[in-house]
Order: structure tokens, then C-alpha cells, then sequence
């Protein structure tokens, strides 16, 4: 008892000297443009008006990215701070055991309480929170189970909650707001609030069944014809909006009639699947409306540092795509906005290059506490008091691993600048449980992003481009070598280098 109290009497001094609360909220798969604030094609649906007021109050970031678009290696980098070759979650088959949860485990230490509530996907029990209330795996758009421990209960106490009757949106906002209500107000909260949504199948609560139910969705002009986009690496691959992918594609998960010809049932398929992402959007966007209006109403909102992003991108048509995992800019840029009126401007926005391995040495720092070695992102603290630092990331590095797994995408690597975009597609199923065993043609793409922000163009091999493709590929080698990701202990991607280099 005598320990409890001191330990409550550090920690309120720590709370007084000015450590902000932390809500940390992550969407699953909600693409940049499918946010009013970025200013896509989407924005004139007006999908997220409380994420809006999120950005006109804080940072946007322009330039943010994944490094692996794909759910449990950006989750597992989030913790970590690390590239997935170096955390070791790589595929979806990864998992993230309680002592490897940097974040939550240093954020704990430095006087915080700490809760996980929502998508966890990460296998391993989130033990190194004082409180989790997590769907189990993917878990259940409507009436979900959660498994639930720490809180008012003893830590050895695991116990599943059923919510009937709710959908999973709502279901994560109440428990978020139940735990903040019974929290400890004497100290700093460190909230992890993920939500299930927008994930496939796009599953609204009954609510929004009508909304956009009259409009016509704008279209990507890549929708229909994408003559120069893509290579020799990825001709025919990705799954698709329309019937290109008879194995999987998005009429087939609308049930569109096959019997439509090409063009028809490509339209209704896309149609159908924007309403229903955005429909599922919108339930995200009213649940972050409720968890600021909790905080304004405690009088805790401007006390709070306030994150909103989410695991990756999505492609919503583009190039005839859907799903993520791919370099594209639609599914390789995230969300980023970031809230706390005395250290963040309203209304500011940054064109640095960011990527999700920055995340943990941010809130790191917001707690007040320096990012180990260890990991490999650096807080974005400068950034959002205003200033770039000279020697600021030119250049983001990516690799997907899960070679043609689920939705037929090869596996690849590149780096992205602020104008050009360099990818290799090595396609080999390398340290990826799952991935199918067949290689595919290798190749390369480049897109010019100044002239072409829709990568409509692979300008790969044309002489115009010659010196800056020997420059990025020297980059994307240094920046390899940097972030620890060498080729070499791969004797056969060793083997395609040397052929297609
Ligand atoms: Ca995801």
C-alpha cells in the first residue's frame, strides 16, 4: 500500500509539470483521400467532418507513409518503431509478444496509464498495457466479442465481453469512453483507440444505410484507362474493381450480376463499394466527434495530444485496383493529423517526408521520453513546432513481403522522394509464410510526381530519366543499407539484382 501511494504521488508531479494525455486513434485501411481535409476527388461528399475540424486545429501531414501496406506489420512498426525486416513481423503471420510493445511499455513507465482498445491484430496478448479491450483477430463488424483485461480487474483475470445489438465502431468508442471515466484523473492517459473500420467488408451500422445512397461518387479517371501505368512486373495483377481479375474483384464482393457487360458492371461494382467504404468511414468519423466531445466536456480536450491515422492506405479504383499493398500512392500514403493546441499551430501543415516508424518516437516524446536506439523512426516533434530540420529524410523506404498472397500483388521494394517514385518488383516469395511459391517476372516502375501525381505513367527506360533513375537506385541501395535491409542474404533476389538492375 505504502508503494502505491508514492508511486500515485511521483506520478501526479509528473501529470503537474505539464505531460500532456495521450489519444492516440487508428482507423483501419481509411485512405488519405477518402478524408475531406487531404482534398481528393472524394472531399466534395464532405466524408469526415470531425476529422476536418482535427486538421483545421492541428497538423496535417501531406507526405506520410507506410512501409508495408498491410495491417500486422504496420501495427507491429507503430509498437516498435522499426521497419518490419527488423521487428520481424513481415506478414500477417507475425505477432508482437509483451516485451517487444516499446510504446506502450515506455509510455507506462514514464507515469502514464495505459489502455489498447479495439483492432489489435497482433496475436500476442497487448500485456504490456494496464488495460486492453481488443477484438480477437479481425473480430466482428456487428455485435463483437472482446477480450478484456487490467482496468478495475486483476491482471490475471481474461475475460471475453459480448456486445450485442452494436456495431463495432461504437462498441470501441464506449468502452474508450468508460475506461477515460473510470481512469485515475490524477495522471496522464496513454490511449490506444483502434478502430475495426473501415476494413473489408465495409460494414456500416444500420444508420447509414441511406447516406450517399443519391449520389454519384467521382470516379478516378485511372478507373478505365491506365495505358502507361505499371510494367512487365505487374501486368494483369492486383485485384480489381471490375471483371480484369475473374479470381477476386470488387463486383464480385458487391454482388454486381455477372451477366452486366464490362463497362456496367464495372461501374455499379465501383459505385457500390465507395458508398459502403464511405458509409463506413463516416460511422469512424462520428465515434472521434463523440471521444472530443468526452474530452471538451471533462475540460480535458487541449490537455490532450490528439493522433489520428490509420494502419495504410487503400486503393478505392485507382488503376482499376482495390485492396492495399501496393507502393501506389493511394495505398502507400496514411492519414496524418495530429491535435494539441499549445505545442501544434491550427491549420499548419507539413510537406516532409514521414513515415509510420516515426509514430512510436513521437508519442515517445510527448511523454516526455527519448526514443531507445532501437528504433528506427524519429519524433516528429521539430516538424510540428514548425520547423524542417536541415537533415530531415529526403526519401522514404518500403517493402512488401507477402509475394501474391490474397490479392495478387508481387513482392517489391522502392523508395519514395518528394518527386519521384522508384520501384522494383523482385517478385519472389521471400520470408513469407503463406505467400505462393511461384516467382514472377521482375521489373521496375517509375513515376515522375511532379507531372504526374497519379502515376498514370511508368517512365521507367526512357532516356529523359536516365540520370535520375541511377540516382534513386544509388539512393534506394543507401537507404537499404541505412535502415538495415540487405539484399545479400538472399542468394536468389541476389541472382534477379544482377539481371535487372
Ligand atoms: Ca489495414
Amino acid at each position: 500500500m505504502k508503494r502505491i501511494s508514492l508511486f500515485l504521488a511521483a506520478s501526479c508531479c509528473l501529470y503537474a509539470a505539464g505531460k500532456p494525455n495521450i489519444l492516440f486513434i487508428m482507423s483501419d485501411d481509411h485512405a488519405a483521400h477518402a478524408l475531406g481535409a487531404y482534398g481528393g476527388r472524394l472531399a466534395v461528399l464532405d466524408p469526415t467532418p470531425a476529422l476536418d475540424r482535427l486538421a483545421n486545429e492541428g497538423m496535417l501531414f501531406e507526405n506520410a507513409f507506410c512501409a508495408n501496406s498491410i495491417c500486422t506489420p504496420s501495427r507491429a512498426t507503430l509498437l516498435t518503431g522499426q521497419y518490419s525486416h527488423v521487428n520481424r513481423v513481415t506478414t500477417l503471420s507475425g505477432h508482437l509478444e509483451p516485451d517487444r510493445q516499446y510504446a506502450p511499455k515506455l509510455i507506462g513507465q514514464a507515469g502514464y496509464q495505459t489502455a489498447m482498445v479495439g483492432k489489435w491484430h497482433l496475436k500476442k496478448e497487448p500485456a504490456a498495457f494496464d488495460y486492453y479491450c481488443v477484438l480477437p483477430g479481425q473480430g466482428s463488424y456487428f455485435n463483437p466479442i472482446m477480450r478484456e483485461s487490467g482496468g478495475p480487474w486483476p491482471r490475471n483475470v481474461r475475460r471475453f465481453s459480448a456486445y450485442d445489438s452494436a456495431h463495432s465502431s461504437d462498441v470501441i468508442t464506449q468502452v474508450s469512453i468508460d475506461w477515460l471515466k473510470r481512469r485515475d484523473k490524477t495522471r496522464p492517459f496513454f490511449l490506444m483507440h483502434h478502430f475495426k473500420a473501415p476494413h473489408d467488408n465495409f460494414e456500416n451500422a444500420e444508420r447509414y444505410d441511406f447516406l450517399y445512397a443519391d449520389a454519384d461518387v467521382p470516379e478516378p479517371p485511372s478507373l478505365w484507362k491506365v495505358p502507361n501505368h505499371g510494367s512487365e512486373a505487374t501486368q494483369g495483377m492486383g485485384t480489381s474493381i471490375g471483371k480484369r481479375n475473374a479470381r477476386r474483384n470488387m463486383g464480385q464482393h458487391m454482388f454486381v450480376d455477372p451477366a452486366l457487360g464490362d463497362r456496367a458492371y464495372k461501374r455499379a461494382a465501383y459505385q457500390r463499394y465507395l458508398k459502403k467504404y464511405l458509409r463506413t468511414v463516416r460511422g469512424v468519423d462520428d465515434a472521434v466527434a463523440r471521444l472530443l466531445q468526452y474530452l471538451e466536456d471533462e475540460g480535458e480536450l487541449d490537455n490532450t495530444v490528439v493522433v489520428y491515422t490509420s494502419d495504410q492506405g487503400f486503393m478505392l479504383g485507382e488503376h482499376d485496383y482495390i485492396d492495399k499493398r501496393w507502393m501506389y500512392e493511394e495505398s502507400l500514403r496514411i492519414p496524418l493529423l495530429v491535435r494539441h493546441p499549445p505545442t501544434v499551430a491550427a491549420g499548419s501543415r507539413s510537406r516532409a517526408i514521414v513515415n509510420n516508424t516515426d509514430l512510436a518516437p513521437t508519442l515517445l516524446a510527448f511523454a516526455g521520453v527519448a526514443a531507445p536506439d532501437f528504433m528506427q523512426g524519429r519524433s516528429l516533434s521539430p516538424l510540428l513546432r514548425g520547423e524542417t530540420p536541415a537533415d530531415w529524410r529526403k526519401a522514404t523506404y518500403y517493402r512488401y513481403w507477402m509475394h501474391m498472397a490474397h490479392h495478387d500483388n508481387p513482392a517489391h521494394y522502392g523508395i519514395r522522394t518528394e518527386d519521384f517514385k522508384l520501384i522494383f518488383f523482385y517478385g519472389l516469395p521471400l520470408d513469407a509464410p503463406g505467400a505462393a511459391a511461384a516467382a514472377t517476372q521482375p521489373g521496375w516502375e517509375l513515376y515522375d510526381l511532379r507531372a504526374d501525381p497519379h502515376e498514370l505513367t511508368n517512365v521507367y527506360g526512357r532516356p529523359a530519366y536516365a540520370s535520375v533513375t541511377q540516382e534513386l537506385k544509388a539512393e534506394l541501395l543507401r537507404l537499404k543499407a541505412e535502415v538495415g535491409d540487405n539484399d545479400e542474404k538472399y542468394p536468389e533476389l541476389m541472382a534477379v539484382r544482377a539481371r535487372y538492375w
